[in-house]
């Protein structure tokens, strides 16, 4: 694997920033969705193998140039986060947990064998970004700025091994508030037939090819009426590990079970952040392997008493209904659980600068 550290730290002065002369007009707030629409700039900075990762610039937003022999469209040597920027009610504008993604950004890049970056000088580069397109943080309760890191392989060539060229480039998306009609559940499917990944794979890394995989399974549970797939274990197609592009927890008899991190399950930072407030809550939360029988035979018995999934994009996202095989259930009654909502109200309430941040996750 290659890993090639900076030598010197670029200090965030030394980000060049050359302004877009034609600021586009920005769209409607009710209109905003998701990632439909970008902002005025983009933070660029390349790697190469002498020069490590150097110049890093704010730049227009616009298309880039790649030959076609670029790598990343052959072998997929891809890594990206997502993050938010939320305007406060006193306007104050901040990011949530930004210093994980950064993290989560170099440990999926360990993975793909792309070379790491200095986390404080990207989060710097993103910090400036955000200031300069501040104006495209919607204002709208529950909309946001959708940040995307990402990094791809440029080096030209057809051989299969790690390229010795990368592009790193941060682009932002204002979004609309995920339940424009209020938190409601979703129903998902079991996926019995595809997996999302396996032990030693690279379900851990936040890469394109685990999203591209699960694409298939997404389209034939859409086709049924469900919303999300609920993927396997990818060995005995036994034990729950995520929902979609989410972690999930259960209420189970009063117990609150989420999979343990098996070595195939996304680290999603709203799972952990959930987590550390359901403990501070004084609630017990264990993480374990859950099989998807334990949990049907939980509704037979009627002790699921909740479901919810978690992410950056939803939050918490309730879920009502579940099909695995022939059988349906519905939890909660198909409405939006006690825990579900108060944990929604909470994270939303700390991002927006609502509720005090005992965890200093504002930044
Ligand atoms: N699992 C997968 C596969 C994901 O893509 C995401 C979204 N990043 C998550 C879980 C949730 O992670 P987070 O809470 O950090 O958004």
């Amino acid at each position: 694997m290659i890993r090639h550290f900076q030598k010197e730290r670029i200090s965030v002065k030394e980000i060049k920033v050359v302004r877009n002369e034609q600021l586009k007009t920005k769209p409607d707030g009710d209109s905003l969705g998701f990632g439909k629409y970008f902002t005025d700039h983009m933070l660029v900075m390349d790697y190469s193998a002498e020069q490590g990762w150097h110049e890093p610039m704010i730049v227009p937003y616009g298309p880039i140039t790649l030959d076609p022999s670029a790598m990343v469209f052959h072998y997929g040597q891809e890594v990206f986060e997502g993050m938010k920027a939320y305007k406060t009610a006193d306007g104050h504008v901040c990011l949530f947990r930004p210093d994980a993604n950064m993290h989560r950004l170099n440990q999926s890049s360990e993975r793909i064998s792309i070379p790491e970056v200095d986390e404080e000088l990207l989060l710097e580069g993103i910090i400036a970004l955000v200031r300069e397109d501040q104006d495209w943080i919607p204002d709208g309760a529950e909309s946001s700025l959708y940040i995307r890191p990402f990094i791809i392989a440029t080096e030209p060539g057809l051989g299969v091994r790690a390229a010795r060229q990368y592009k790193l480039m941060v682009i932002m998306s204002p979004s609309g508030s995920y339940y424009p009609e209020g938190i409601h559940p979703v129903s998902i499917f079991v996926e019995n037939q595809y997996v999302r990944a396996v032990r030693g794979g690279t379900g851990t890394a936040k890469t394109a090819g685990n999203y591209a995989s699960g694409i298939k399974a997404q389209e034939i549970a859409q086709k049924q009426g469900y919303s999300q797939v609920l993927w396997l274990d990818g060995v005995e197609k036994k034990y729950i590990e995520e929902v979609g592009s989410m972690n999930v927890f259960f209420k189970i008899s009063g117990e609150i079970v989420t999979p343990e991190l098996s070595g195939s399950i996304l680290a999603g930072i709203t799972r952990d952040s959930v987590i550390r407030l359901l403990q501070s809550w004084g609630h017990q939360v264990t993480e374990r392997k859950i099989s998807v029988e334990e949990l049907f035979e939980a509704s037979r018995a009627g002790t699921l008493e909740e479901a919810f999934g978690t992410g950056t994009a939803a939050v918490i996202s309730p879920i009502g209904k579940m099909k695995w095989d022939t059988e349906e259930i519905t939890i909660s009654g198909g409405h939006t659980g006690e825990i579900s909502k108060k944990l929604y109200d909470t994270i939303t309430g700390i991002q927006k600068g609502v509720l005090e941040d005992p965890f200093g996750w504002r930044k």
